[in-house]
């Protein structure tokens, strides 16, 4: 009979934190600007420097502690871990071995198979190295130092995962705390949130967990996924065979669908730990995590929840509209101020969006207020302009901020409402179709929208279109 098997998986996930300096050096800790133009002393490793610990750092560290449920160590240190590698130009990394700022957190999950609580087992505070280049056509290798020294915290989880949809929805539920926190902006392609993952297959039913491999910074969903369903089939054919995993770093390749081993796995004692005799221990106070508590926000979980009770729009739309808390505060303010939630979201989700992608611009680069979008989403309610002219104020107050109330009064974009203008529109239209009229008398009813458009171009767009269809529709059925 055939084996069964088990798969046990267990995260590294490094983020880099969006604080405007690096973590021991004042350089700035911007991404995407030229090589080696955000260094110095510090963070080139240069001999007789000095570490000067970021506060802001160590805040969302410990802030996201606090959202992931975890304890905040109130005396920690930093430790040496040492390595020669190009990358790395002190010949050690800043991290925290024996201290971690955070231990023992939670997250909840939801998949298919329900609720599940994944534990984290630490987070530390820790520098992120250089950057290499290697050209291939010219053989050699280029190194940039801009990352050297960019704060990042590591979460360590409990191997307590079984698939990639758990994986998975554990990494969006993580990405989506931090990221409501405002600590890092986890970008997954960019590398500012990068996942390791081990992963383990022993045979159904037996309790202690296999040998492990680690495959590091894999940089999508799907190549997630891909990596952790190719290495569970891979270990569990060897093992099928009654061979022996080796435990080791893999480097998965998304394009071939296969992993190859790296090197051996590393343990702690290879890197000589050390405490860093150049860094204080760090204090913690019950006041200064009181204080960060306060600050912790509504979460997407809790907002999610709320909306379903507050808003009757659709769940896709509350999804949505979580999905980036700059949106989703936006949304609130906007739809308490015109009380229609629906059509608050409809702008955001389909105009704003449009705009931002046409422009590449994030949401938090947004001109306008809620104030104005909530003044022209009335106008529209109250039929003081039509839904084309809307979206043409719209793009205007997109750019500038514009107050829609004004720039509709001072372009004339008032939509007529006078039931004589109206009907001159109409008779206007009708009176110079004579052909279209007959159509419509025999019977084709798509001439219709021909002279709705035409009532229109005749009052310059401004017409609200229900209204003029019932009146052709009144004045067609006399004839000619
Ligand atoms: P190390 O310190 O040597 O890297 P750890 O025990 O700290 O090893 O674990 C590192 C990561 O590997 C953690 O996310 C942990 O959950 C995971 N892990 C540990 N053992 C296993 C295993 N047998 N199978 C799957 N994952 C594992
Ligand atoms: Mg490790
Ligand atoms: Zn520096």
């Amino acid at each position: 009979m055939e084996k069964k098997y088990e798969t046990a998986i267990g995260l590294e996930i490094h983020v880099e934190l969006s604080t405007k300096t690096k973590i021991f050096c004042s350089c700035p800790a911007s991404f995407g600007e030229e090589p080696n133009t955000n260094i110095c002393p510090v963070c080139t490793g240069m001999p007789g420097t000095l570490p000067v610990l970021n506060k802001k750092a160590v805040e969302y560290a410990i802030a996201v502690g606090l959202g992931t449920g975890c304890s905040i160590t109130q005396y920690s240190k930093f430790d040496r871990k040492n390595y020669f590698y190009p990358d790395n130009p002190q010949n050690y990394q800043i991290t925290q071995l024996y201290m971690p700022i955070c231990t023992k957190g939670t997250l909840e999950i939801e998949t298919k198979g329900g609720v599940k609580h994944i534990s984290i087992r630490e987070i530390h505070l820790e520098e992120d190295a250089g950057k290499l280049f290697h050209d291939q056509e010219t053989h050699s290798s280029f190194v940039d130092y801009n990352r050297s020294g960019i704060p990042l915290i590591e979460i360590v989880t409990e191997p307590q995962m079984e698939n990639g949809e758990e994986v998975i929805a554990f990494i969006k539920k993580l990405k989506f705390i931090i990221q409501y926190l405002g600590a890092s902006d986890c970008k997954l392609q960019e590398g500012s949130m990068r996942v390791d993952v081990n992963l383990s297959v022993r045979e159904a039913g037996i309790k202690e967990l296999g040998v492990r491999t680690e495959m590091k910074n894999l940089n999508s969903f799907k190549a997630i996924e891909r990596a952790i369903e190719g290495e569970r089939e891979r270990q569990q054919k060897i093992l099928s065979q009654g061979g022996r995993i080796i435990q080791e770093t893999r480097r998965w390749d998304d394009e071939k669908g296969l992993s190859f081993a790296m090197r051996g796995k590393e343990d702690a004692k290879d890197y000589r730990y050390f405490p860093d005799p150049d860094l204080a221990p760090l204090l913690i106070s019950n006041e200064w995590i009181e204080e960060m508590k306060e600050r912790q926000p509504e979460f997407r979980t809790e907002k999610i929840a709320r909306y379903k009770r507050e808003y009757s729009i659709p769940d896709y739309d509350i999804e949505w509209l979580t999905e980036n808390k700059y949106l989703a505060d936006f949304f609130e303010k906007t739809a308490e101020l015109c009380r229609n939630p629906k059509k608050a979201a409809n702008w955001i989700m389909v105009e704003t969006m449009h705009l931002l992608k046409e422009k590449e611009m994030e949401p938090k680069e947004l001109k306008y207020s809620p104030e104005n979008l909530a003044k022209l989403i009335g106008m529209v309610d109250k039929k003081v302009i039509n839904g084309d002219k809307a979206k043409e104020v719209f793009a205007h107050m997109f750019e500038q901020n514009t107050d829609p109330e004004k720039y509709v009064e001072e372009n004339g974009l008032k939509a007529v409402r006078d039931e004589r203008i109206l009907q001159e529109a109409v008779e206007e239209v009708i009176a110079g179709n004579p052909k279209s009229v007959e159509d419509f008398i025999r019977g084709k009813e798509k001439v219709l929208g021909f002279f709705v458009g035409q009532t229109m171009k005749v009052l310059k767009g401004r017409g609200d279109p229900e209204r003029i269809t019932q009146l052709l529709k009144e004045r067609l059925k006399e004839g000619l």
